[in-house]
């Protein structure tokens, strides 16, 4: 697959960090599996780990922590 950013790198498997705003809250996901393109920086996360990304950002957000730094682990 060619980035559709830059059309010219091709994303390579990778972690990145994933930051999600809830109102009050900042969720910042580390390690979390994405391809990255190796020319733009771009991130392609898969639907399942978007999914699982969001479900864990709103258990932080009902915690009411400000700021929730946490190691993404796949479900
Ligand atoms: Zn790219």
């Amino acid at each position: 697959m060619t980035c559709v950013i830059c059309k010219r790198g091709i994303p390579q498997s990778g972690t990145t960090t994933v930051t999600v705003e809830r109102p009050g809250t900042l969720v910042v996901f580390r390690q979390v599996p994405a391809q990255i393109c190796p020319d733009c920086g771009e991130r392609y996360l898969d639907a399942e780990v978007m999914e699982a990304v969001y479900a864990a950002a709103e258990a932080a957000a009902a915690t009411g922590a400000e700021i929730d730094v946490r190691t993404f682990h796949p479900v």
